[in-house]
């Protein structure tokens, strides 16, 4: 049931799809059902994009581009400070539709609208500084001139997840190089890039730069999308089979990519690690957003000698989580997203529990209304079990055993995902050679979160292509060009 705030704040939500400035209906009139996890009720009917509508929104982004690639870069910047700026004042409003469209608790949804928020501030500050080179050849006989350049237009596909964050960390960058962009947010959360895109208009950005497609149908609708000869760029957020299929699609036209797909974190704990730390650590890397992070430790890898009293205290804390929906105060686990998952969930923990793991608190489905899973926190996972290969995108903390540097090195980069990797020592020489043993994009060294709008967010191996966030975020969005000229003096 939702409350009259909520009734509310809903209604506003925009329910057309946005393209070329404006928000419109599907052109077949079709529509989706968007749900609140936590209950199961539909709570908003939006616009459903056939083909025709993906096809209107690459016309209206390719329409756009030579105008917006050639407004000044101050101007591209200031509005998205705007935007910033403008998402500080909505904020509220914007916490509670991520919490009841996605489920997590509103304190969590407040974090990822700061977060979200600081690509937008992070990126109106990058816009003003790409920069070129100019110089003499070796052989003294030209000038070399590198010079950088908007992509184009560019398609941006985002996961359910981080509903806010993984649009204006894509969006952001891609709007501070000068490209526009058509973006695609997954189906099930929709409602927050409808509203947040209401703010980039109200922060003065031109019609057809931005454009947004929702769809049930999102293999049938990208697809044409990513094969037109039109479209520079491809970036994707979401799992690596979906990944994978969209690199065979990106083939046609030899599309520039941004990969950022799936993960399997370990979290190594020391015999010398401060154990209070590591376990502060260990339930931010896990529970935040109910365990549905790429990010998200996956495996505890815990020395033998410290692994019973890690579980121990873990096992403590995690007893006094509160299980409930986002909007209720105090609840500090949500829904998962939805039944899939909480099934997948369910069988893991199962898989591990026949091959010999020990369940110290949780282990169920919590029977609905709602997609819930009960924390969890499982010891003596066995090698073989499906929850050390899989990501578990739930809250369910498994700890495995080790015995030596070596061994904690082996397990850990066993795994064909390469994102994220935390290591919990006091050994600053260990953490050192941590650092250049781990085959992950990014590492958390004493510290369970990373995520930085001013870091290279991605990963290694299966888990990606390119980075997003730093310096490196807004390369993503540019091509280079080089140019000669003769000596001018020859
Ligand atoms: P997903 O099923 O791969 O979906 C991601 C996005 O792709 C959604 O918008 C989805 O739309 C769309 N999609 C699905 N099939 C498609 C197709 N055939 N063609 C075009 N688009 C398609 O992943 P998810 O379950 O939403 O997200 C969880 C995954 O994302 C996890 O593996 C997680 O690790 C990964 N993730 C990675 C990062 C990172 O930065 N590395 C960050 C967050 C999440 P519909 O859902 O509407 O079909």
């Amino acid at each position: 049931m939702t409350s009259s705030e909520e009734t509310a704040l809903l209604a506003a939500v925009p329910d057309g799809l946005f393209i070329g400035g404006r928000w419109r209906p599907a052109e077949d009139g079709r529509t989706l059902a968007v749900s609140d996890p936590a209950t199961g009720e539909v709570i908003k009917e939006i616009a459903d994009a056939s083909v025709a509508d993906g096809t209107a929104a690459m016309d209206a982004a390719c329409e756009a581009f030579p105008s917006w690639s050639r407004t000044p870069a101050r101007e591209r910047a200031e509005i998205l400070r705007r935007a910033f700026d403008l998402l500080q004042q909505r904020a509220e409003e914007l916490a509670l539709l991520m919490t009841l469209e996605m489920g997590k608790p509103l304190a969590e949804s407040r974090g990822e609208v700061t977060y979200g928020g600081e690509f937008l501030r992070w990126f109106s500050e990058e816009a003003v500084r790409v920069h070129g080179r100019y110089g003499t050849n070796p052989e003294g006989t030209g000038r070399m001139i590198v010079t950088q350049h908007p992509v184009g237009p560019c398609f941006l596909i985002t996961p359910w997840n981080f509903p806010l964050a993984m649009a204006t960390r894509k969006i952001a960058p891609a709007l501070a190089a000068g490209c526009t962009v058509v973006v695609k947010p997954a189906a099930l959360t929709p409602l927050t890039t409808s509203f947040f895109t209401q703010i980039l208009v109200d922060a003065g950005l031109p019609d057809g730069v931005v454009n947004v497609i929702n769809t049930s149908s999102s293999g049938e609708v990208s697809e044409p999308i990513i094969t037109d000869p039109r479209l520079r760029k491809l970036s994707f957020t979401g799992s690596t089979g979906v990944g994978r299929a969209l690199l065979e699609q990106a083939a046609t036209g030899v599309l520039r990519t941004s990969m950022e797909l799936g993960g399997n974190a370990p979290f190594v704990v020391f015999d010398d690690a401060d154990l209070d730390k590591a376990v502060d650590g260990a339930l931010l890397a896990k529970f935040r957003n109910i365990g549905q992070a790429c990010t998200a430790a996956n495996r505890f890898i815990v020395h033998r000698d410290v692994a019973e009293e890690f579980a121990r205290r873990v096992t403590e804390r995690v007893r006094s989580f509160s299980t409930g929906r986002g909007t209720e105060e105090g609840v500090t686990i949500g829904p998962l997203i939805d039944d899939k998952a909480v099934g997948k969930a369910d069988a893991l923990v199962s898989d591990a529990v026949e091959r010999g793991a020990t369940v110290r608190t949780g282990g169920s489905r919590i029977e609905g209304p709602g997609s819930f899973y009960e924390a969890t926190v499982l010891s003596d996972v066995q090698a073989g079990s499906a929850i050390l290969r899989e990501e578990i995108f739930g809250p369910v903390l498994a700890i495995v055993a080790f015995d030596d540097e070596d061994d904690a090195v082996r397990i850990a980069n066993d795994t064909e995902f390469g994102l994220v990797s935390y290591v919990f020592t006091r050994d600053l020489a260990r953490g050192q050679r941590m650092i250049e043993r781990l085959e992950t994009g990014m590492m958390g060294l004493n510290v369970g979160v990373v995520s930085n709008a001013a870091a290279p967010f991605g990963g290694w191996k299966q888990s990606g292509l390119g980075r997003e966030g730093g310096f490196e975020g807004i390369g993503e969005y540019l091509e280079t060009k080089y140019t000669l000229t003769p000596d001018p003096f020859g």
